[in-house]
């Protein structure tokens, strides 16, 4: 039996919805594979911690998640907390203090959902983004010089080592040489950023050229990548992007997947020497929450690939599988897919799929 170790962090609005969902759905899946278990800690911190305590987690809170085997987080952030309070109070240490530096966001149409794109349908649109996930734009290194309005100055540093950079496009070359068509594209922007990009692009056709000759490479300024996305978004299998435009293309990837709600992350310590972090890519949807009518699946496939990196790609595959068949299905849509059902009505569908399966 194994046993997986799961700290959980619920955070603000609809995150303690889709956390509690894919909850159950682990357990079920637990019960009737026979061989995992989860044991879960669940730890009450977010913006709702920050208003009684002021601060988004107690200060230890890194030594604390540090012993347990993975995470699973729904979503930090709420009106009324500032953005740079809940991301740097929570968030970011954890990605940055585990050196969780890949950020894998697949960008993937699933059956039975309809994308916002023309004419594409599921199995056309399958590749997997990854975003530097720990330096680059969101460094935050900088300040404001106050020389009096109107001749303010601000300056905003950008960070890319040789290490940072390295490991990440390693990882993507790593994960391109197993695709079907092995190829990976970097996103860059050398002709306007001209000391970080061209030295990325470097680095990218570097380790290309001497450790991955087997991989197709290519390098697209990330404008023209965004538009790719639209418009031909088939051709890609591992797309690498720095942190700014690995957070852009990702939220476009979310929106061309058909729904926000669906879009799915991981990030992760590669190396394993601390624990990885599985979280959807949508936020704690003030609009909604509370009414219990989020959309579980980003949540699910989150888990989905906490499962494949628990070395369980099986269940992995058995949970999505059973996402695709309730979606293709039509019957139970929540009303972000323009379905009437509930979130847990959606959970409940898709349990009865996996239970069908075993
Ligand atoms: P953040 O700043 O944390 O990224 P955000 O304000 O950018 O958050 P979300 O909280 O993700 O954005 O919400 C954006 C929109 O998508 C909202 O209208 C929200 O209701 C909708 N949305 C997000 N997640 C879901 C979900 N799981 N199910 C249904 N709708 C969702
Ligand atoms: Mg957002």
């Amino acid at each position: 039996m194994q046993t997986v170790s799961v700290a959980v962090i619920p955070g603000d609005g609809i995150g303690i919805e889709t956390v509690q969902a894919a909850r159950r759905l682990l357990d079920r899946l637990a019960e009737l594979d026979g061989g995992i278990k989860f044991a879960y800690t669940e730890f009450p911190w977010g913006c709702a911690y920050y208003t009684q305590h002021g601060e988004m987690a107690p200060k230890d809170f890194l030594s604390t998640l540090r012993s347990f085997e993975t995470i699973m987080l729904g979503a930090v952030g709420y009106p009324g907390v500032p953005d740079h309070v809940s991301l740097w109070g929570l968030l970011l240490p954890i990605r940055r203090g585990f050196e969780q530096y890949v950020n894998m966001r697949p960008v993937r149409i699933l059956r039975g959902v309809t994308s916002p794109l023309r004419g594409r349908n599921p199995g056309d649109v399958n590749f997997v983004v990854i975003r530097e996930n720990t330096e680059g734009e969101y460094s935050s290194m900088g300040g404001r010089l106050h020389t009096g309005f109107p001749h303010e100055v601000v300056v905003q540093n950008t960070v890319f080592t040789r290490l940072g950079t390295e490991r990440v496009i390693r990882y993507a070359y790593r994960l391109a040489a197993k695709a079907p068509r092995k190829r990976l594209c970097g996103a860059t922007k050398s002709n306007g950023i001209n000391w970080a990009m061209p030295f990325w692009d470097e680095v990218f056709n570097q380790i290309g050229e001497t450790e991955f000759p087997e991989v197709e490479r290519w390098l697209t300024h990330i404008d023209a990548l965004a538009a790719n996305f639209v418009l031909k978004p088939d051709v890609y299998d591992v797309v690498v992007a720095s942190n700014l435009f690995g957070d852009i293309l990702t939220d476009l990837g979310g929106a061309v997947m058909g729904s926000i709600g669906m879009a799915p992350s991981a990030n992760i310590n590669p190396e394993r020497k601390y624990p990885s972090m599985f979280e959807p890519v949508h936020g704690s949807a003030p609009d909604i929450a509370g009414k219990g009518i989020a959309n579980p699946v980003g949540q699910i496939w989150s888990s989905s690939m906490m499962l494949d990196h628990l070395g369980r790609q099986d269940l992995g595959e058995a949970v999505m599988t059973a996402v695709e068949d309730v979606l293709e299905e039509g019957r139970v849509r929540t009303p972000d897919l323009g379905g009437r059902s509930t979130t847990n009505e959606m959970v409940d569908a898709i349990i009865a799929r996996l239970e069908a399966r075993f």
